[in-house]
């Protein structure tokens, strides 16, 4: 078993309760990095971004990031549902290790943009200006066309144009994901 044990961060909407949903954060005390091309070649839609060490995937309509040590999902309706689903892609990662001998990784980078990789592109400090409960959260739906770099305010600093304009250049050819 490559992940035996797990601690899970939630975080909550800010504010006005049931308008959004909460993200989930599995923070993991083992690197699951070579998992990631296994799970690249087996999920289905997933986004693998070698540079960024990090796997994307669409499941039932929810957003789940792979990273070296944190898995994350968004779009959870509590704390149940949250445990729920870590704990199951928890289990996917474990299956799919178990079963590496049998498969073919892939490491091909996907060319559209994943949300790890525009995240890494924020200021990641959860501070909520945009409405989101994390830079996480935003990144989503930014990938899904529901936000744009200018809803983050911090981001509009000069400190950050340089990132800003990675941003925007990276999103510019992407095609929205839809609502949800
Ligand atoms: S406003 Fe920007 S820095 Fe603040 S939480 Fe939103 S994305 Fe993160």
């Amino acid at each position: 078993m490559l992940i035996d044990e797990y601690e899970l961060k939630l975080f909550t909407p800010p504010c006005e309760p049931g308008a959004e949903k909460w993200t989930a954060e599995a923070q993991l005390k083992v690197d699951i990095s070579e998992v990631l091309p296994y799970l690249n070649a087996t999920l289905r839609g997933a986004v693998y971004n070698r540079a960024a060490n990090a796997l994307t995937w669409t499941k039932g309509g929810r957003n789940v990031a792979f990273h070296a040590k944190r898995i994350m999902a968004a779009s959870l309706a509590d704390r149940a549902e949250a445990e729920r689903v870590i704990r199951g892609l928890v289990d996917l990662v474990n299956r799919t290790w178990e079963r590496r001998h049998e498969l073919q990784p892939d490491f091909e980078m996907r060319r559209r943009a994943a949300p790890m990789e525009v995240y890494q592109l924020l200021p990641k400090t959860n501070c909520g200006q945009c409405g989101q409960p994390t830079c996480f959260t935003f990144a989503l739906k930014l990938v899904a066309g529901q936000k744009e770099p200018e809803d983050c305010p911090p981001l509009q600093g000069p400190a950050y144009a340089e990132q800003l304009a990675t941003l925007r250049e990276r999103l510019g050819d992407m095609p929205a994901l839809g609502s949800g």
